[in-house]
Order: structure tokens, then sequence, then C-alpha cells
């Protein structure tokens, strides 16, 4: 059976500092997601825990703190369509993730992107397509690596933009550098440890310009047995019901099937 677009377990609202639009907030994600028919969304704002002290992590979350993410709480209900509470934490350039022990269960999906290096990266101005596929293997494996809880994990957006936005001759050289046998290594992890995958809007949007064949890094991930949700990253209102047509997109590119569907475990 071919997989079922039912869900966004990546939006943001305007607590996100990077949001512009007054108007999402979660009454409005709700209610769009009600007439997109999703049937599970989850609120992911940026957030940076204080209680995970970092020497390198981008002032960009200098507010981006717990308290701050909690005003979106209580999250409104509709019936039909669940609506979780979530973060989208980082992952500095020394490689430490944003989220301390502590706040495990506080949320029901954290997301952890591994390619912000437009702030994370070592380097930030080296668009070497080598370094940047090298950061991408290392940071993956770290995540990877780290006592996360992973049936409530996903990770995201990895063919970002951002993994290497100086050119997108640049962009498509790091995935080209990135070897086959790394991916299938780290992916093969990635099953065995149930992590989520992210079929992310701008991501897919990206591969349909640059080519098709971008989706291969995904392919290795479902023959690695990886499991897949969708992500619009919504940080207005609109992206998040418009998202969809590009989900549909990818099941079509990939292959995917409903078995290949990540569930958030409880
Ligand atoms: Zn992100
Ligand atoms: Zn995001």
């Amino acid at each position: 059976m071919r997989y079922v677009v039912d869900h966004d377990l990546h939006i943001h609202t305007i607590l996100s500092v990077c949001a512009a639009d007054e108007g999402q907030i979660p009454d409005s994600i709700i209610k769009e997601a009600k007439e997109a028919g999703y049937k599970q969304i989850v609120l992911t704002d940026h957030y940076w825990d204080k209680l995970v002290p970092s020497k390198t992590r981008d002032d960009f979350y200098e507010t981006q703190d717990y308290e701050h993410i909690c005003k979106a709480l209580p999250l409104p209900k509709i019936g039909g369509v669940e609506f979780l509470f979530g973060c989208e934490t980082d992952m500095d350039k020394e490689n430490i993730i944003g989220i301390p022990k502590e706040r495990y269960d506080d949320f029901a999906f954290i997301l952890v992107p591994t390619t912000h290096l437009h702030m994370h990266a070592a380097d930030v101005n080296n668009f070497d397509p080598e370094y940047r596929a090298k950061l991408w293997v290392e940071r993956l494996e770290c995540l990877l690596n780290s006592d996360l809880p992973f049936h409530k994990v996903g990770i995201a957006h990895l063919t970002c933009g951002l993994t290497n936005r100086s050119t997108s001759e640049n962009w498509r050289k790091t995935f080209d550098s990135i070897k086959k046998e790394d991916m299938r290594r780290l992916f093969t992890k990635a099953a065995k440890l149930g992590v989520g995958i992210e079929l992310n809007r701008d991501d897919i949007k990206r591969i349909l310009n640059e080519g098709v064949q971008y989706f291969d890094v995904y392919k290795i991930a479902k023959e690695c047995g990886c499991k897949f949700y969708m992500g619009s990253d919504a940080h207005s209102r609109g992206v998040s019901k418009n998202a969809r047509e590009y989900f549909e997109k990818a099941v079509d590119y990939i292959g995917l099937e409903e078995s290949d569907k990540f569930y958030i475990k409880k």
C-alpha cells in the first residue's frame, strides 16, 4: 500500500525568532491541519535548553529556551487532529545537542537537525564540498551515538540547503562527495535505533530543482530499513497545508509504502 500523507511533524510558531508571521499560532496551525487532512501534527519551535552549556551555539538560541517555547501551551484541540508538543533542538559546533535528559519526558517528539551548518560548522565560511560532506557524516554519526530517546526523535532536513548554501553546484558536489558506504552504515544504524527520517518540504523542492537523483539519499535510507515522516518546516500560515503536494512527490520518487512510515512512540 502506498504511503499515506496524513501528518506534518515539523511546524514552527511565531515563538521561533526566525518566524515573521504573527498569525502563525497554535489555533491557526491546527485549523490548517484539519483543512489539509492531517491526522497528526507536532509543534517544533527552535529550542536550546539553559541546562546544556555550549561554548559555540549560535546567539540565535539566547531566547529559545524551554520557558519561551512553552508559551504555546496548552495546545488547542480539534476533533480528528492529534496536536503534539515537540521541539527542534540543535547540535553545536562541538556536536553537543541542546536538550538535557531531564527534558526528554517534556516533549512528545524531538527534532534534531545536523545540517544547520550556516551557524554550526566548525568553519562556517568553508564551503569546500569535501569538508561539508565530512561534516555531514560526522555530525549524523554523533547524533546516532547519543543517548536520545530515539523512538520519539526525528532527524530533520538531511539534504537541507544549509548543508552548503554557497552555490547550487557546491550543494550538489557536497552530496556527490558523501560515500554511499558511509550513508549505508549510518542509515543501517538509524534503522536499528528506530529514529525517524524527515522528508522536509524545502528539501523536496530543492531536489526537484537540483536533480531527482538526490532522492537517492532517501532511497538508500529506505533500503537500510529507515522509517520516514513528513515535515513542512512551516514558519508562516499556508505552508503546512501547501507542503502536501511536495510530500506526495517525495512518496512517488522514493517509492514509499505505508510500511515505511515512522510513528512516534509514547
Ligand atoms: Zn531546521
Ligand atoms: Zn525547523
